[in-house]
């Protein structure tokens, strides 16, 4: 049976069993959701690239409220921190 509710419940869990240097172990339902979750973590955009889809002037530098714009949006929605 899930012991989790919401995605932020299931991180949580995750992220204390770590710190408690505890081994997870996940159900097969549990592990597809989780698998397809960090898929798509991984296909999100950089910070960077945030700032230059968002710039308006096509800034061949990006320019400071871009890259303040996309820490913003980042910020909120997360980011890939690769690259
Ligand atoms: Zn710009």
């Amino acid at each position: 049976m899930r012991k989790w509710k919401t995605i932020e419940e299931l991180a949580s869990m995750i992220a204390a069993r770590g710190h408690a240097r505890k081994t997870v172990t996940l159900t097969s339902e549990t592990a597809i959701f989780v698998g397809s979750h960090l898929r798509t973590a991984a296909t999100k955009p950089t910070r960077n690239e945030v700032a230059k889809i968002i710039c308006r002037n096509s800034c061949s530098e990006m320019c400071v409220l871009c890259v303040g714009l996309a820490n913003k949006i980042c910020n909120a929605y997360g980011n890939n921190i690769e690259g």
